[in-house]
């Protein structure tokens, strides 16, 4: 118990609020749990959250789906008068984050792309953000014809990637209307 850091006494009420973490001191758990345990905090207040409970935290924390469709909304969301599409395919909300491991193919980015209405979600892994362009628009091209879905809108953030992906679109003639949120 020595080689356990001593931090100074500091107050975690979010977490501590959450109360059902029934774990003990001193148990092993993998991180990415204990990020879903704990409603996805961001990795550093799992960590701290970690030693203050006195557990010992397994493996690295990863992408996590749910944080990225979160963080998604919150950006997307459209002011003003909302009108949530029910339709299959009618809009998708993409993302392209940095991600936390490099593939053994050398990606380094990870695209997500979901579905307004149904949540049917899309995830990719890049070398570079322009590959997104390749790789999604046959995503695109196969949901329309394997389920007769036209894509209308993708809403995302005007990130050079994203113009260059809409770009292609029009290249495509795709008729995918691109609605572009600050990023
Ligand atoms: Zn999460």
């Amino acid at each position: 118990m020595k080689n356990i850091k001593q931090r100074k006494k500091r107050r975690y009420t979010s977490t501590e609020e959450k109360g059902n973490v029934s774990l003990k001191k001193g148990a092993k758990i993998d991180i990415n749990d204990l990020h879903e345990k704990l409603g996805h905090p961001a990795e550093e207040m799992v960590k701290l959250t970690g030693i203050y409970m006195k557990l010992s935290i397994r493996g690295k924390m990863d992408n996590c789906e749910n944080c990225a469709i979160g963080k998604m909304r919150q950006k997307n969301v459209k002011k003003g008068p909302k009108e949530k599409s029910s339709k299959l395919g009618f809009c998708f909300h993409i993302n392209i984050a940095l991600s936390k491991f490099t593939s053994a193919g050398g990606s380094k980015y990870w695209f997500l792309a979901v579905d307004e209405a149904t949540h049917v979600k899309c995830s990719l892994f890049l070398k570079q953000k322009n590959d997104v362009k390749e790789k999604f628009i046959p995503f695109l091209k196969e949901f329309q014809d394997t389920y007769g879905r036209h894509v209308h809108h993708i809403r995302c953030d005007n990130a050079g990637e994203n113009q260059a992906l809409e770009n292609a679109c029009i290249d495509k003639e795709l008729g995918i209307v691109f609605e572009y949120t600050a990023p």
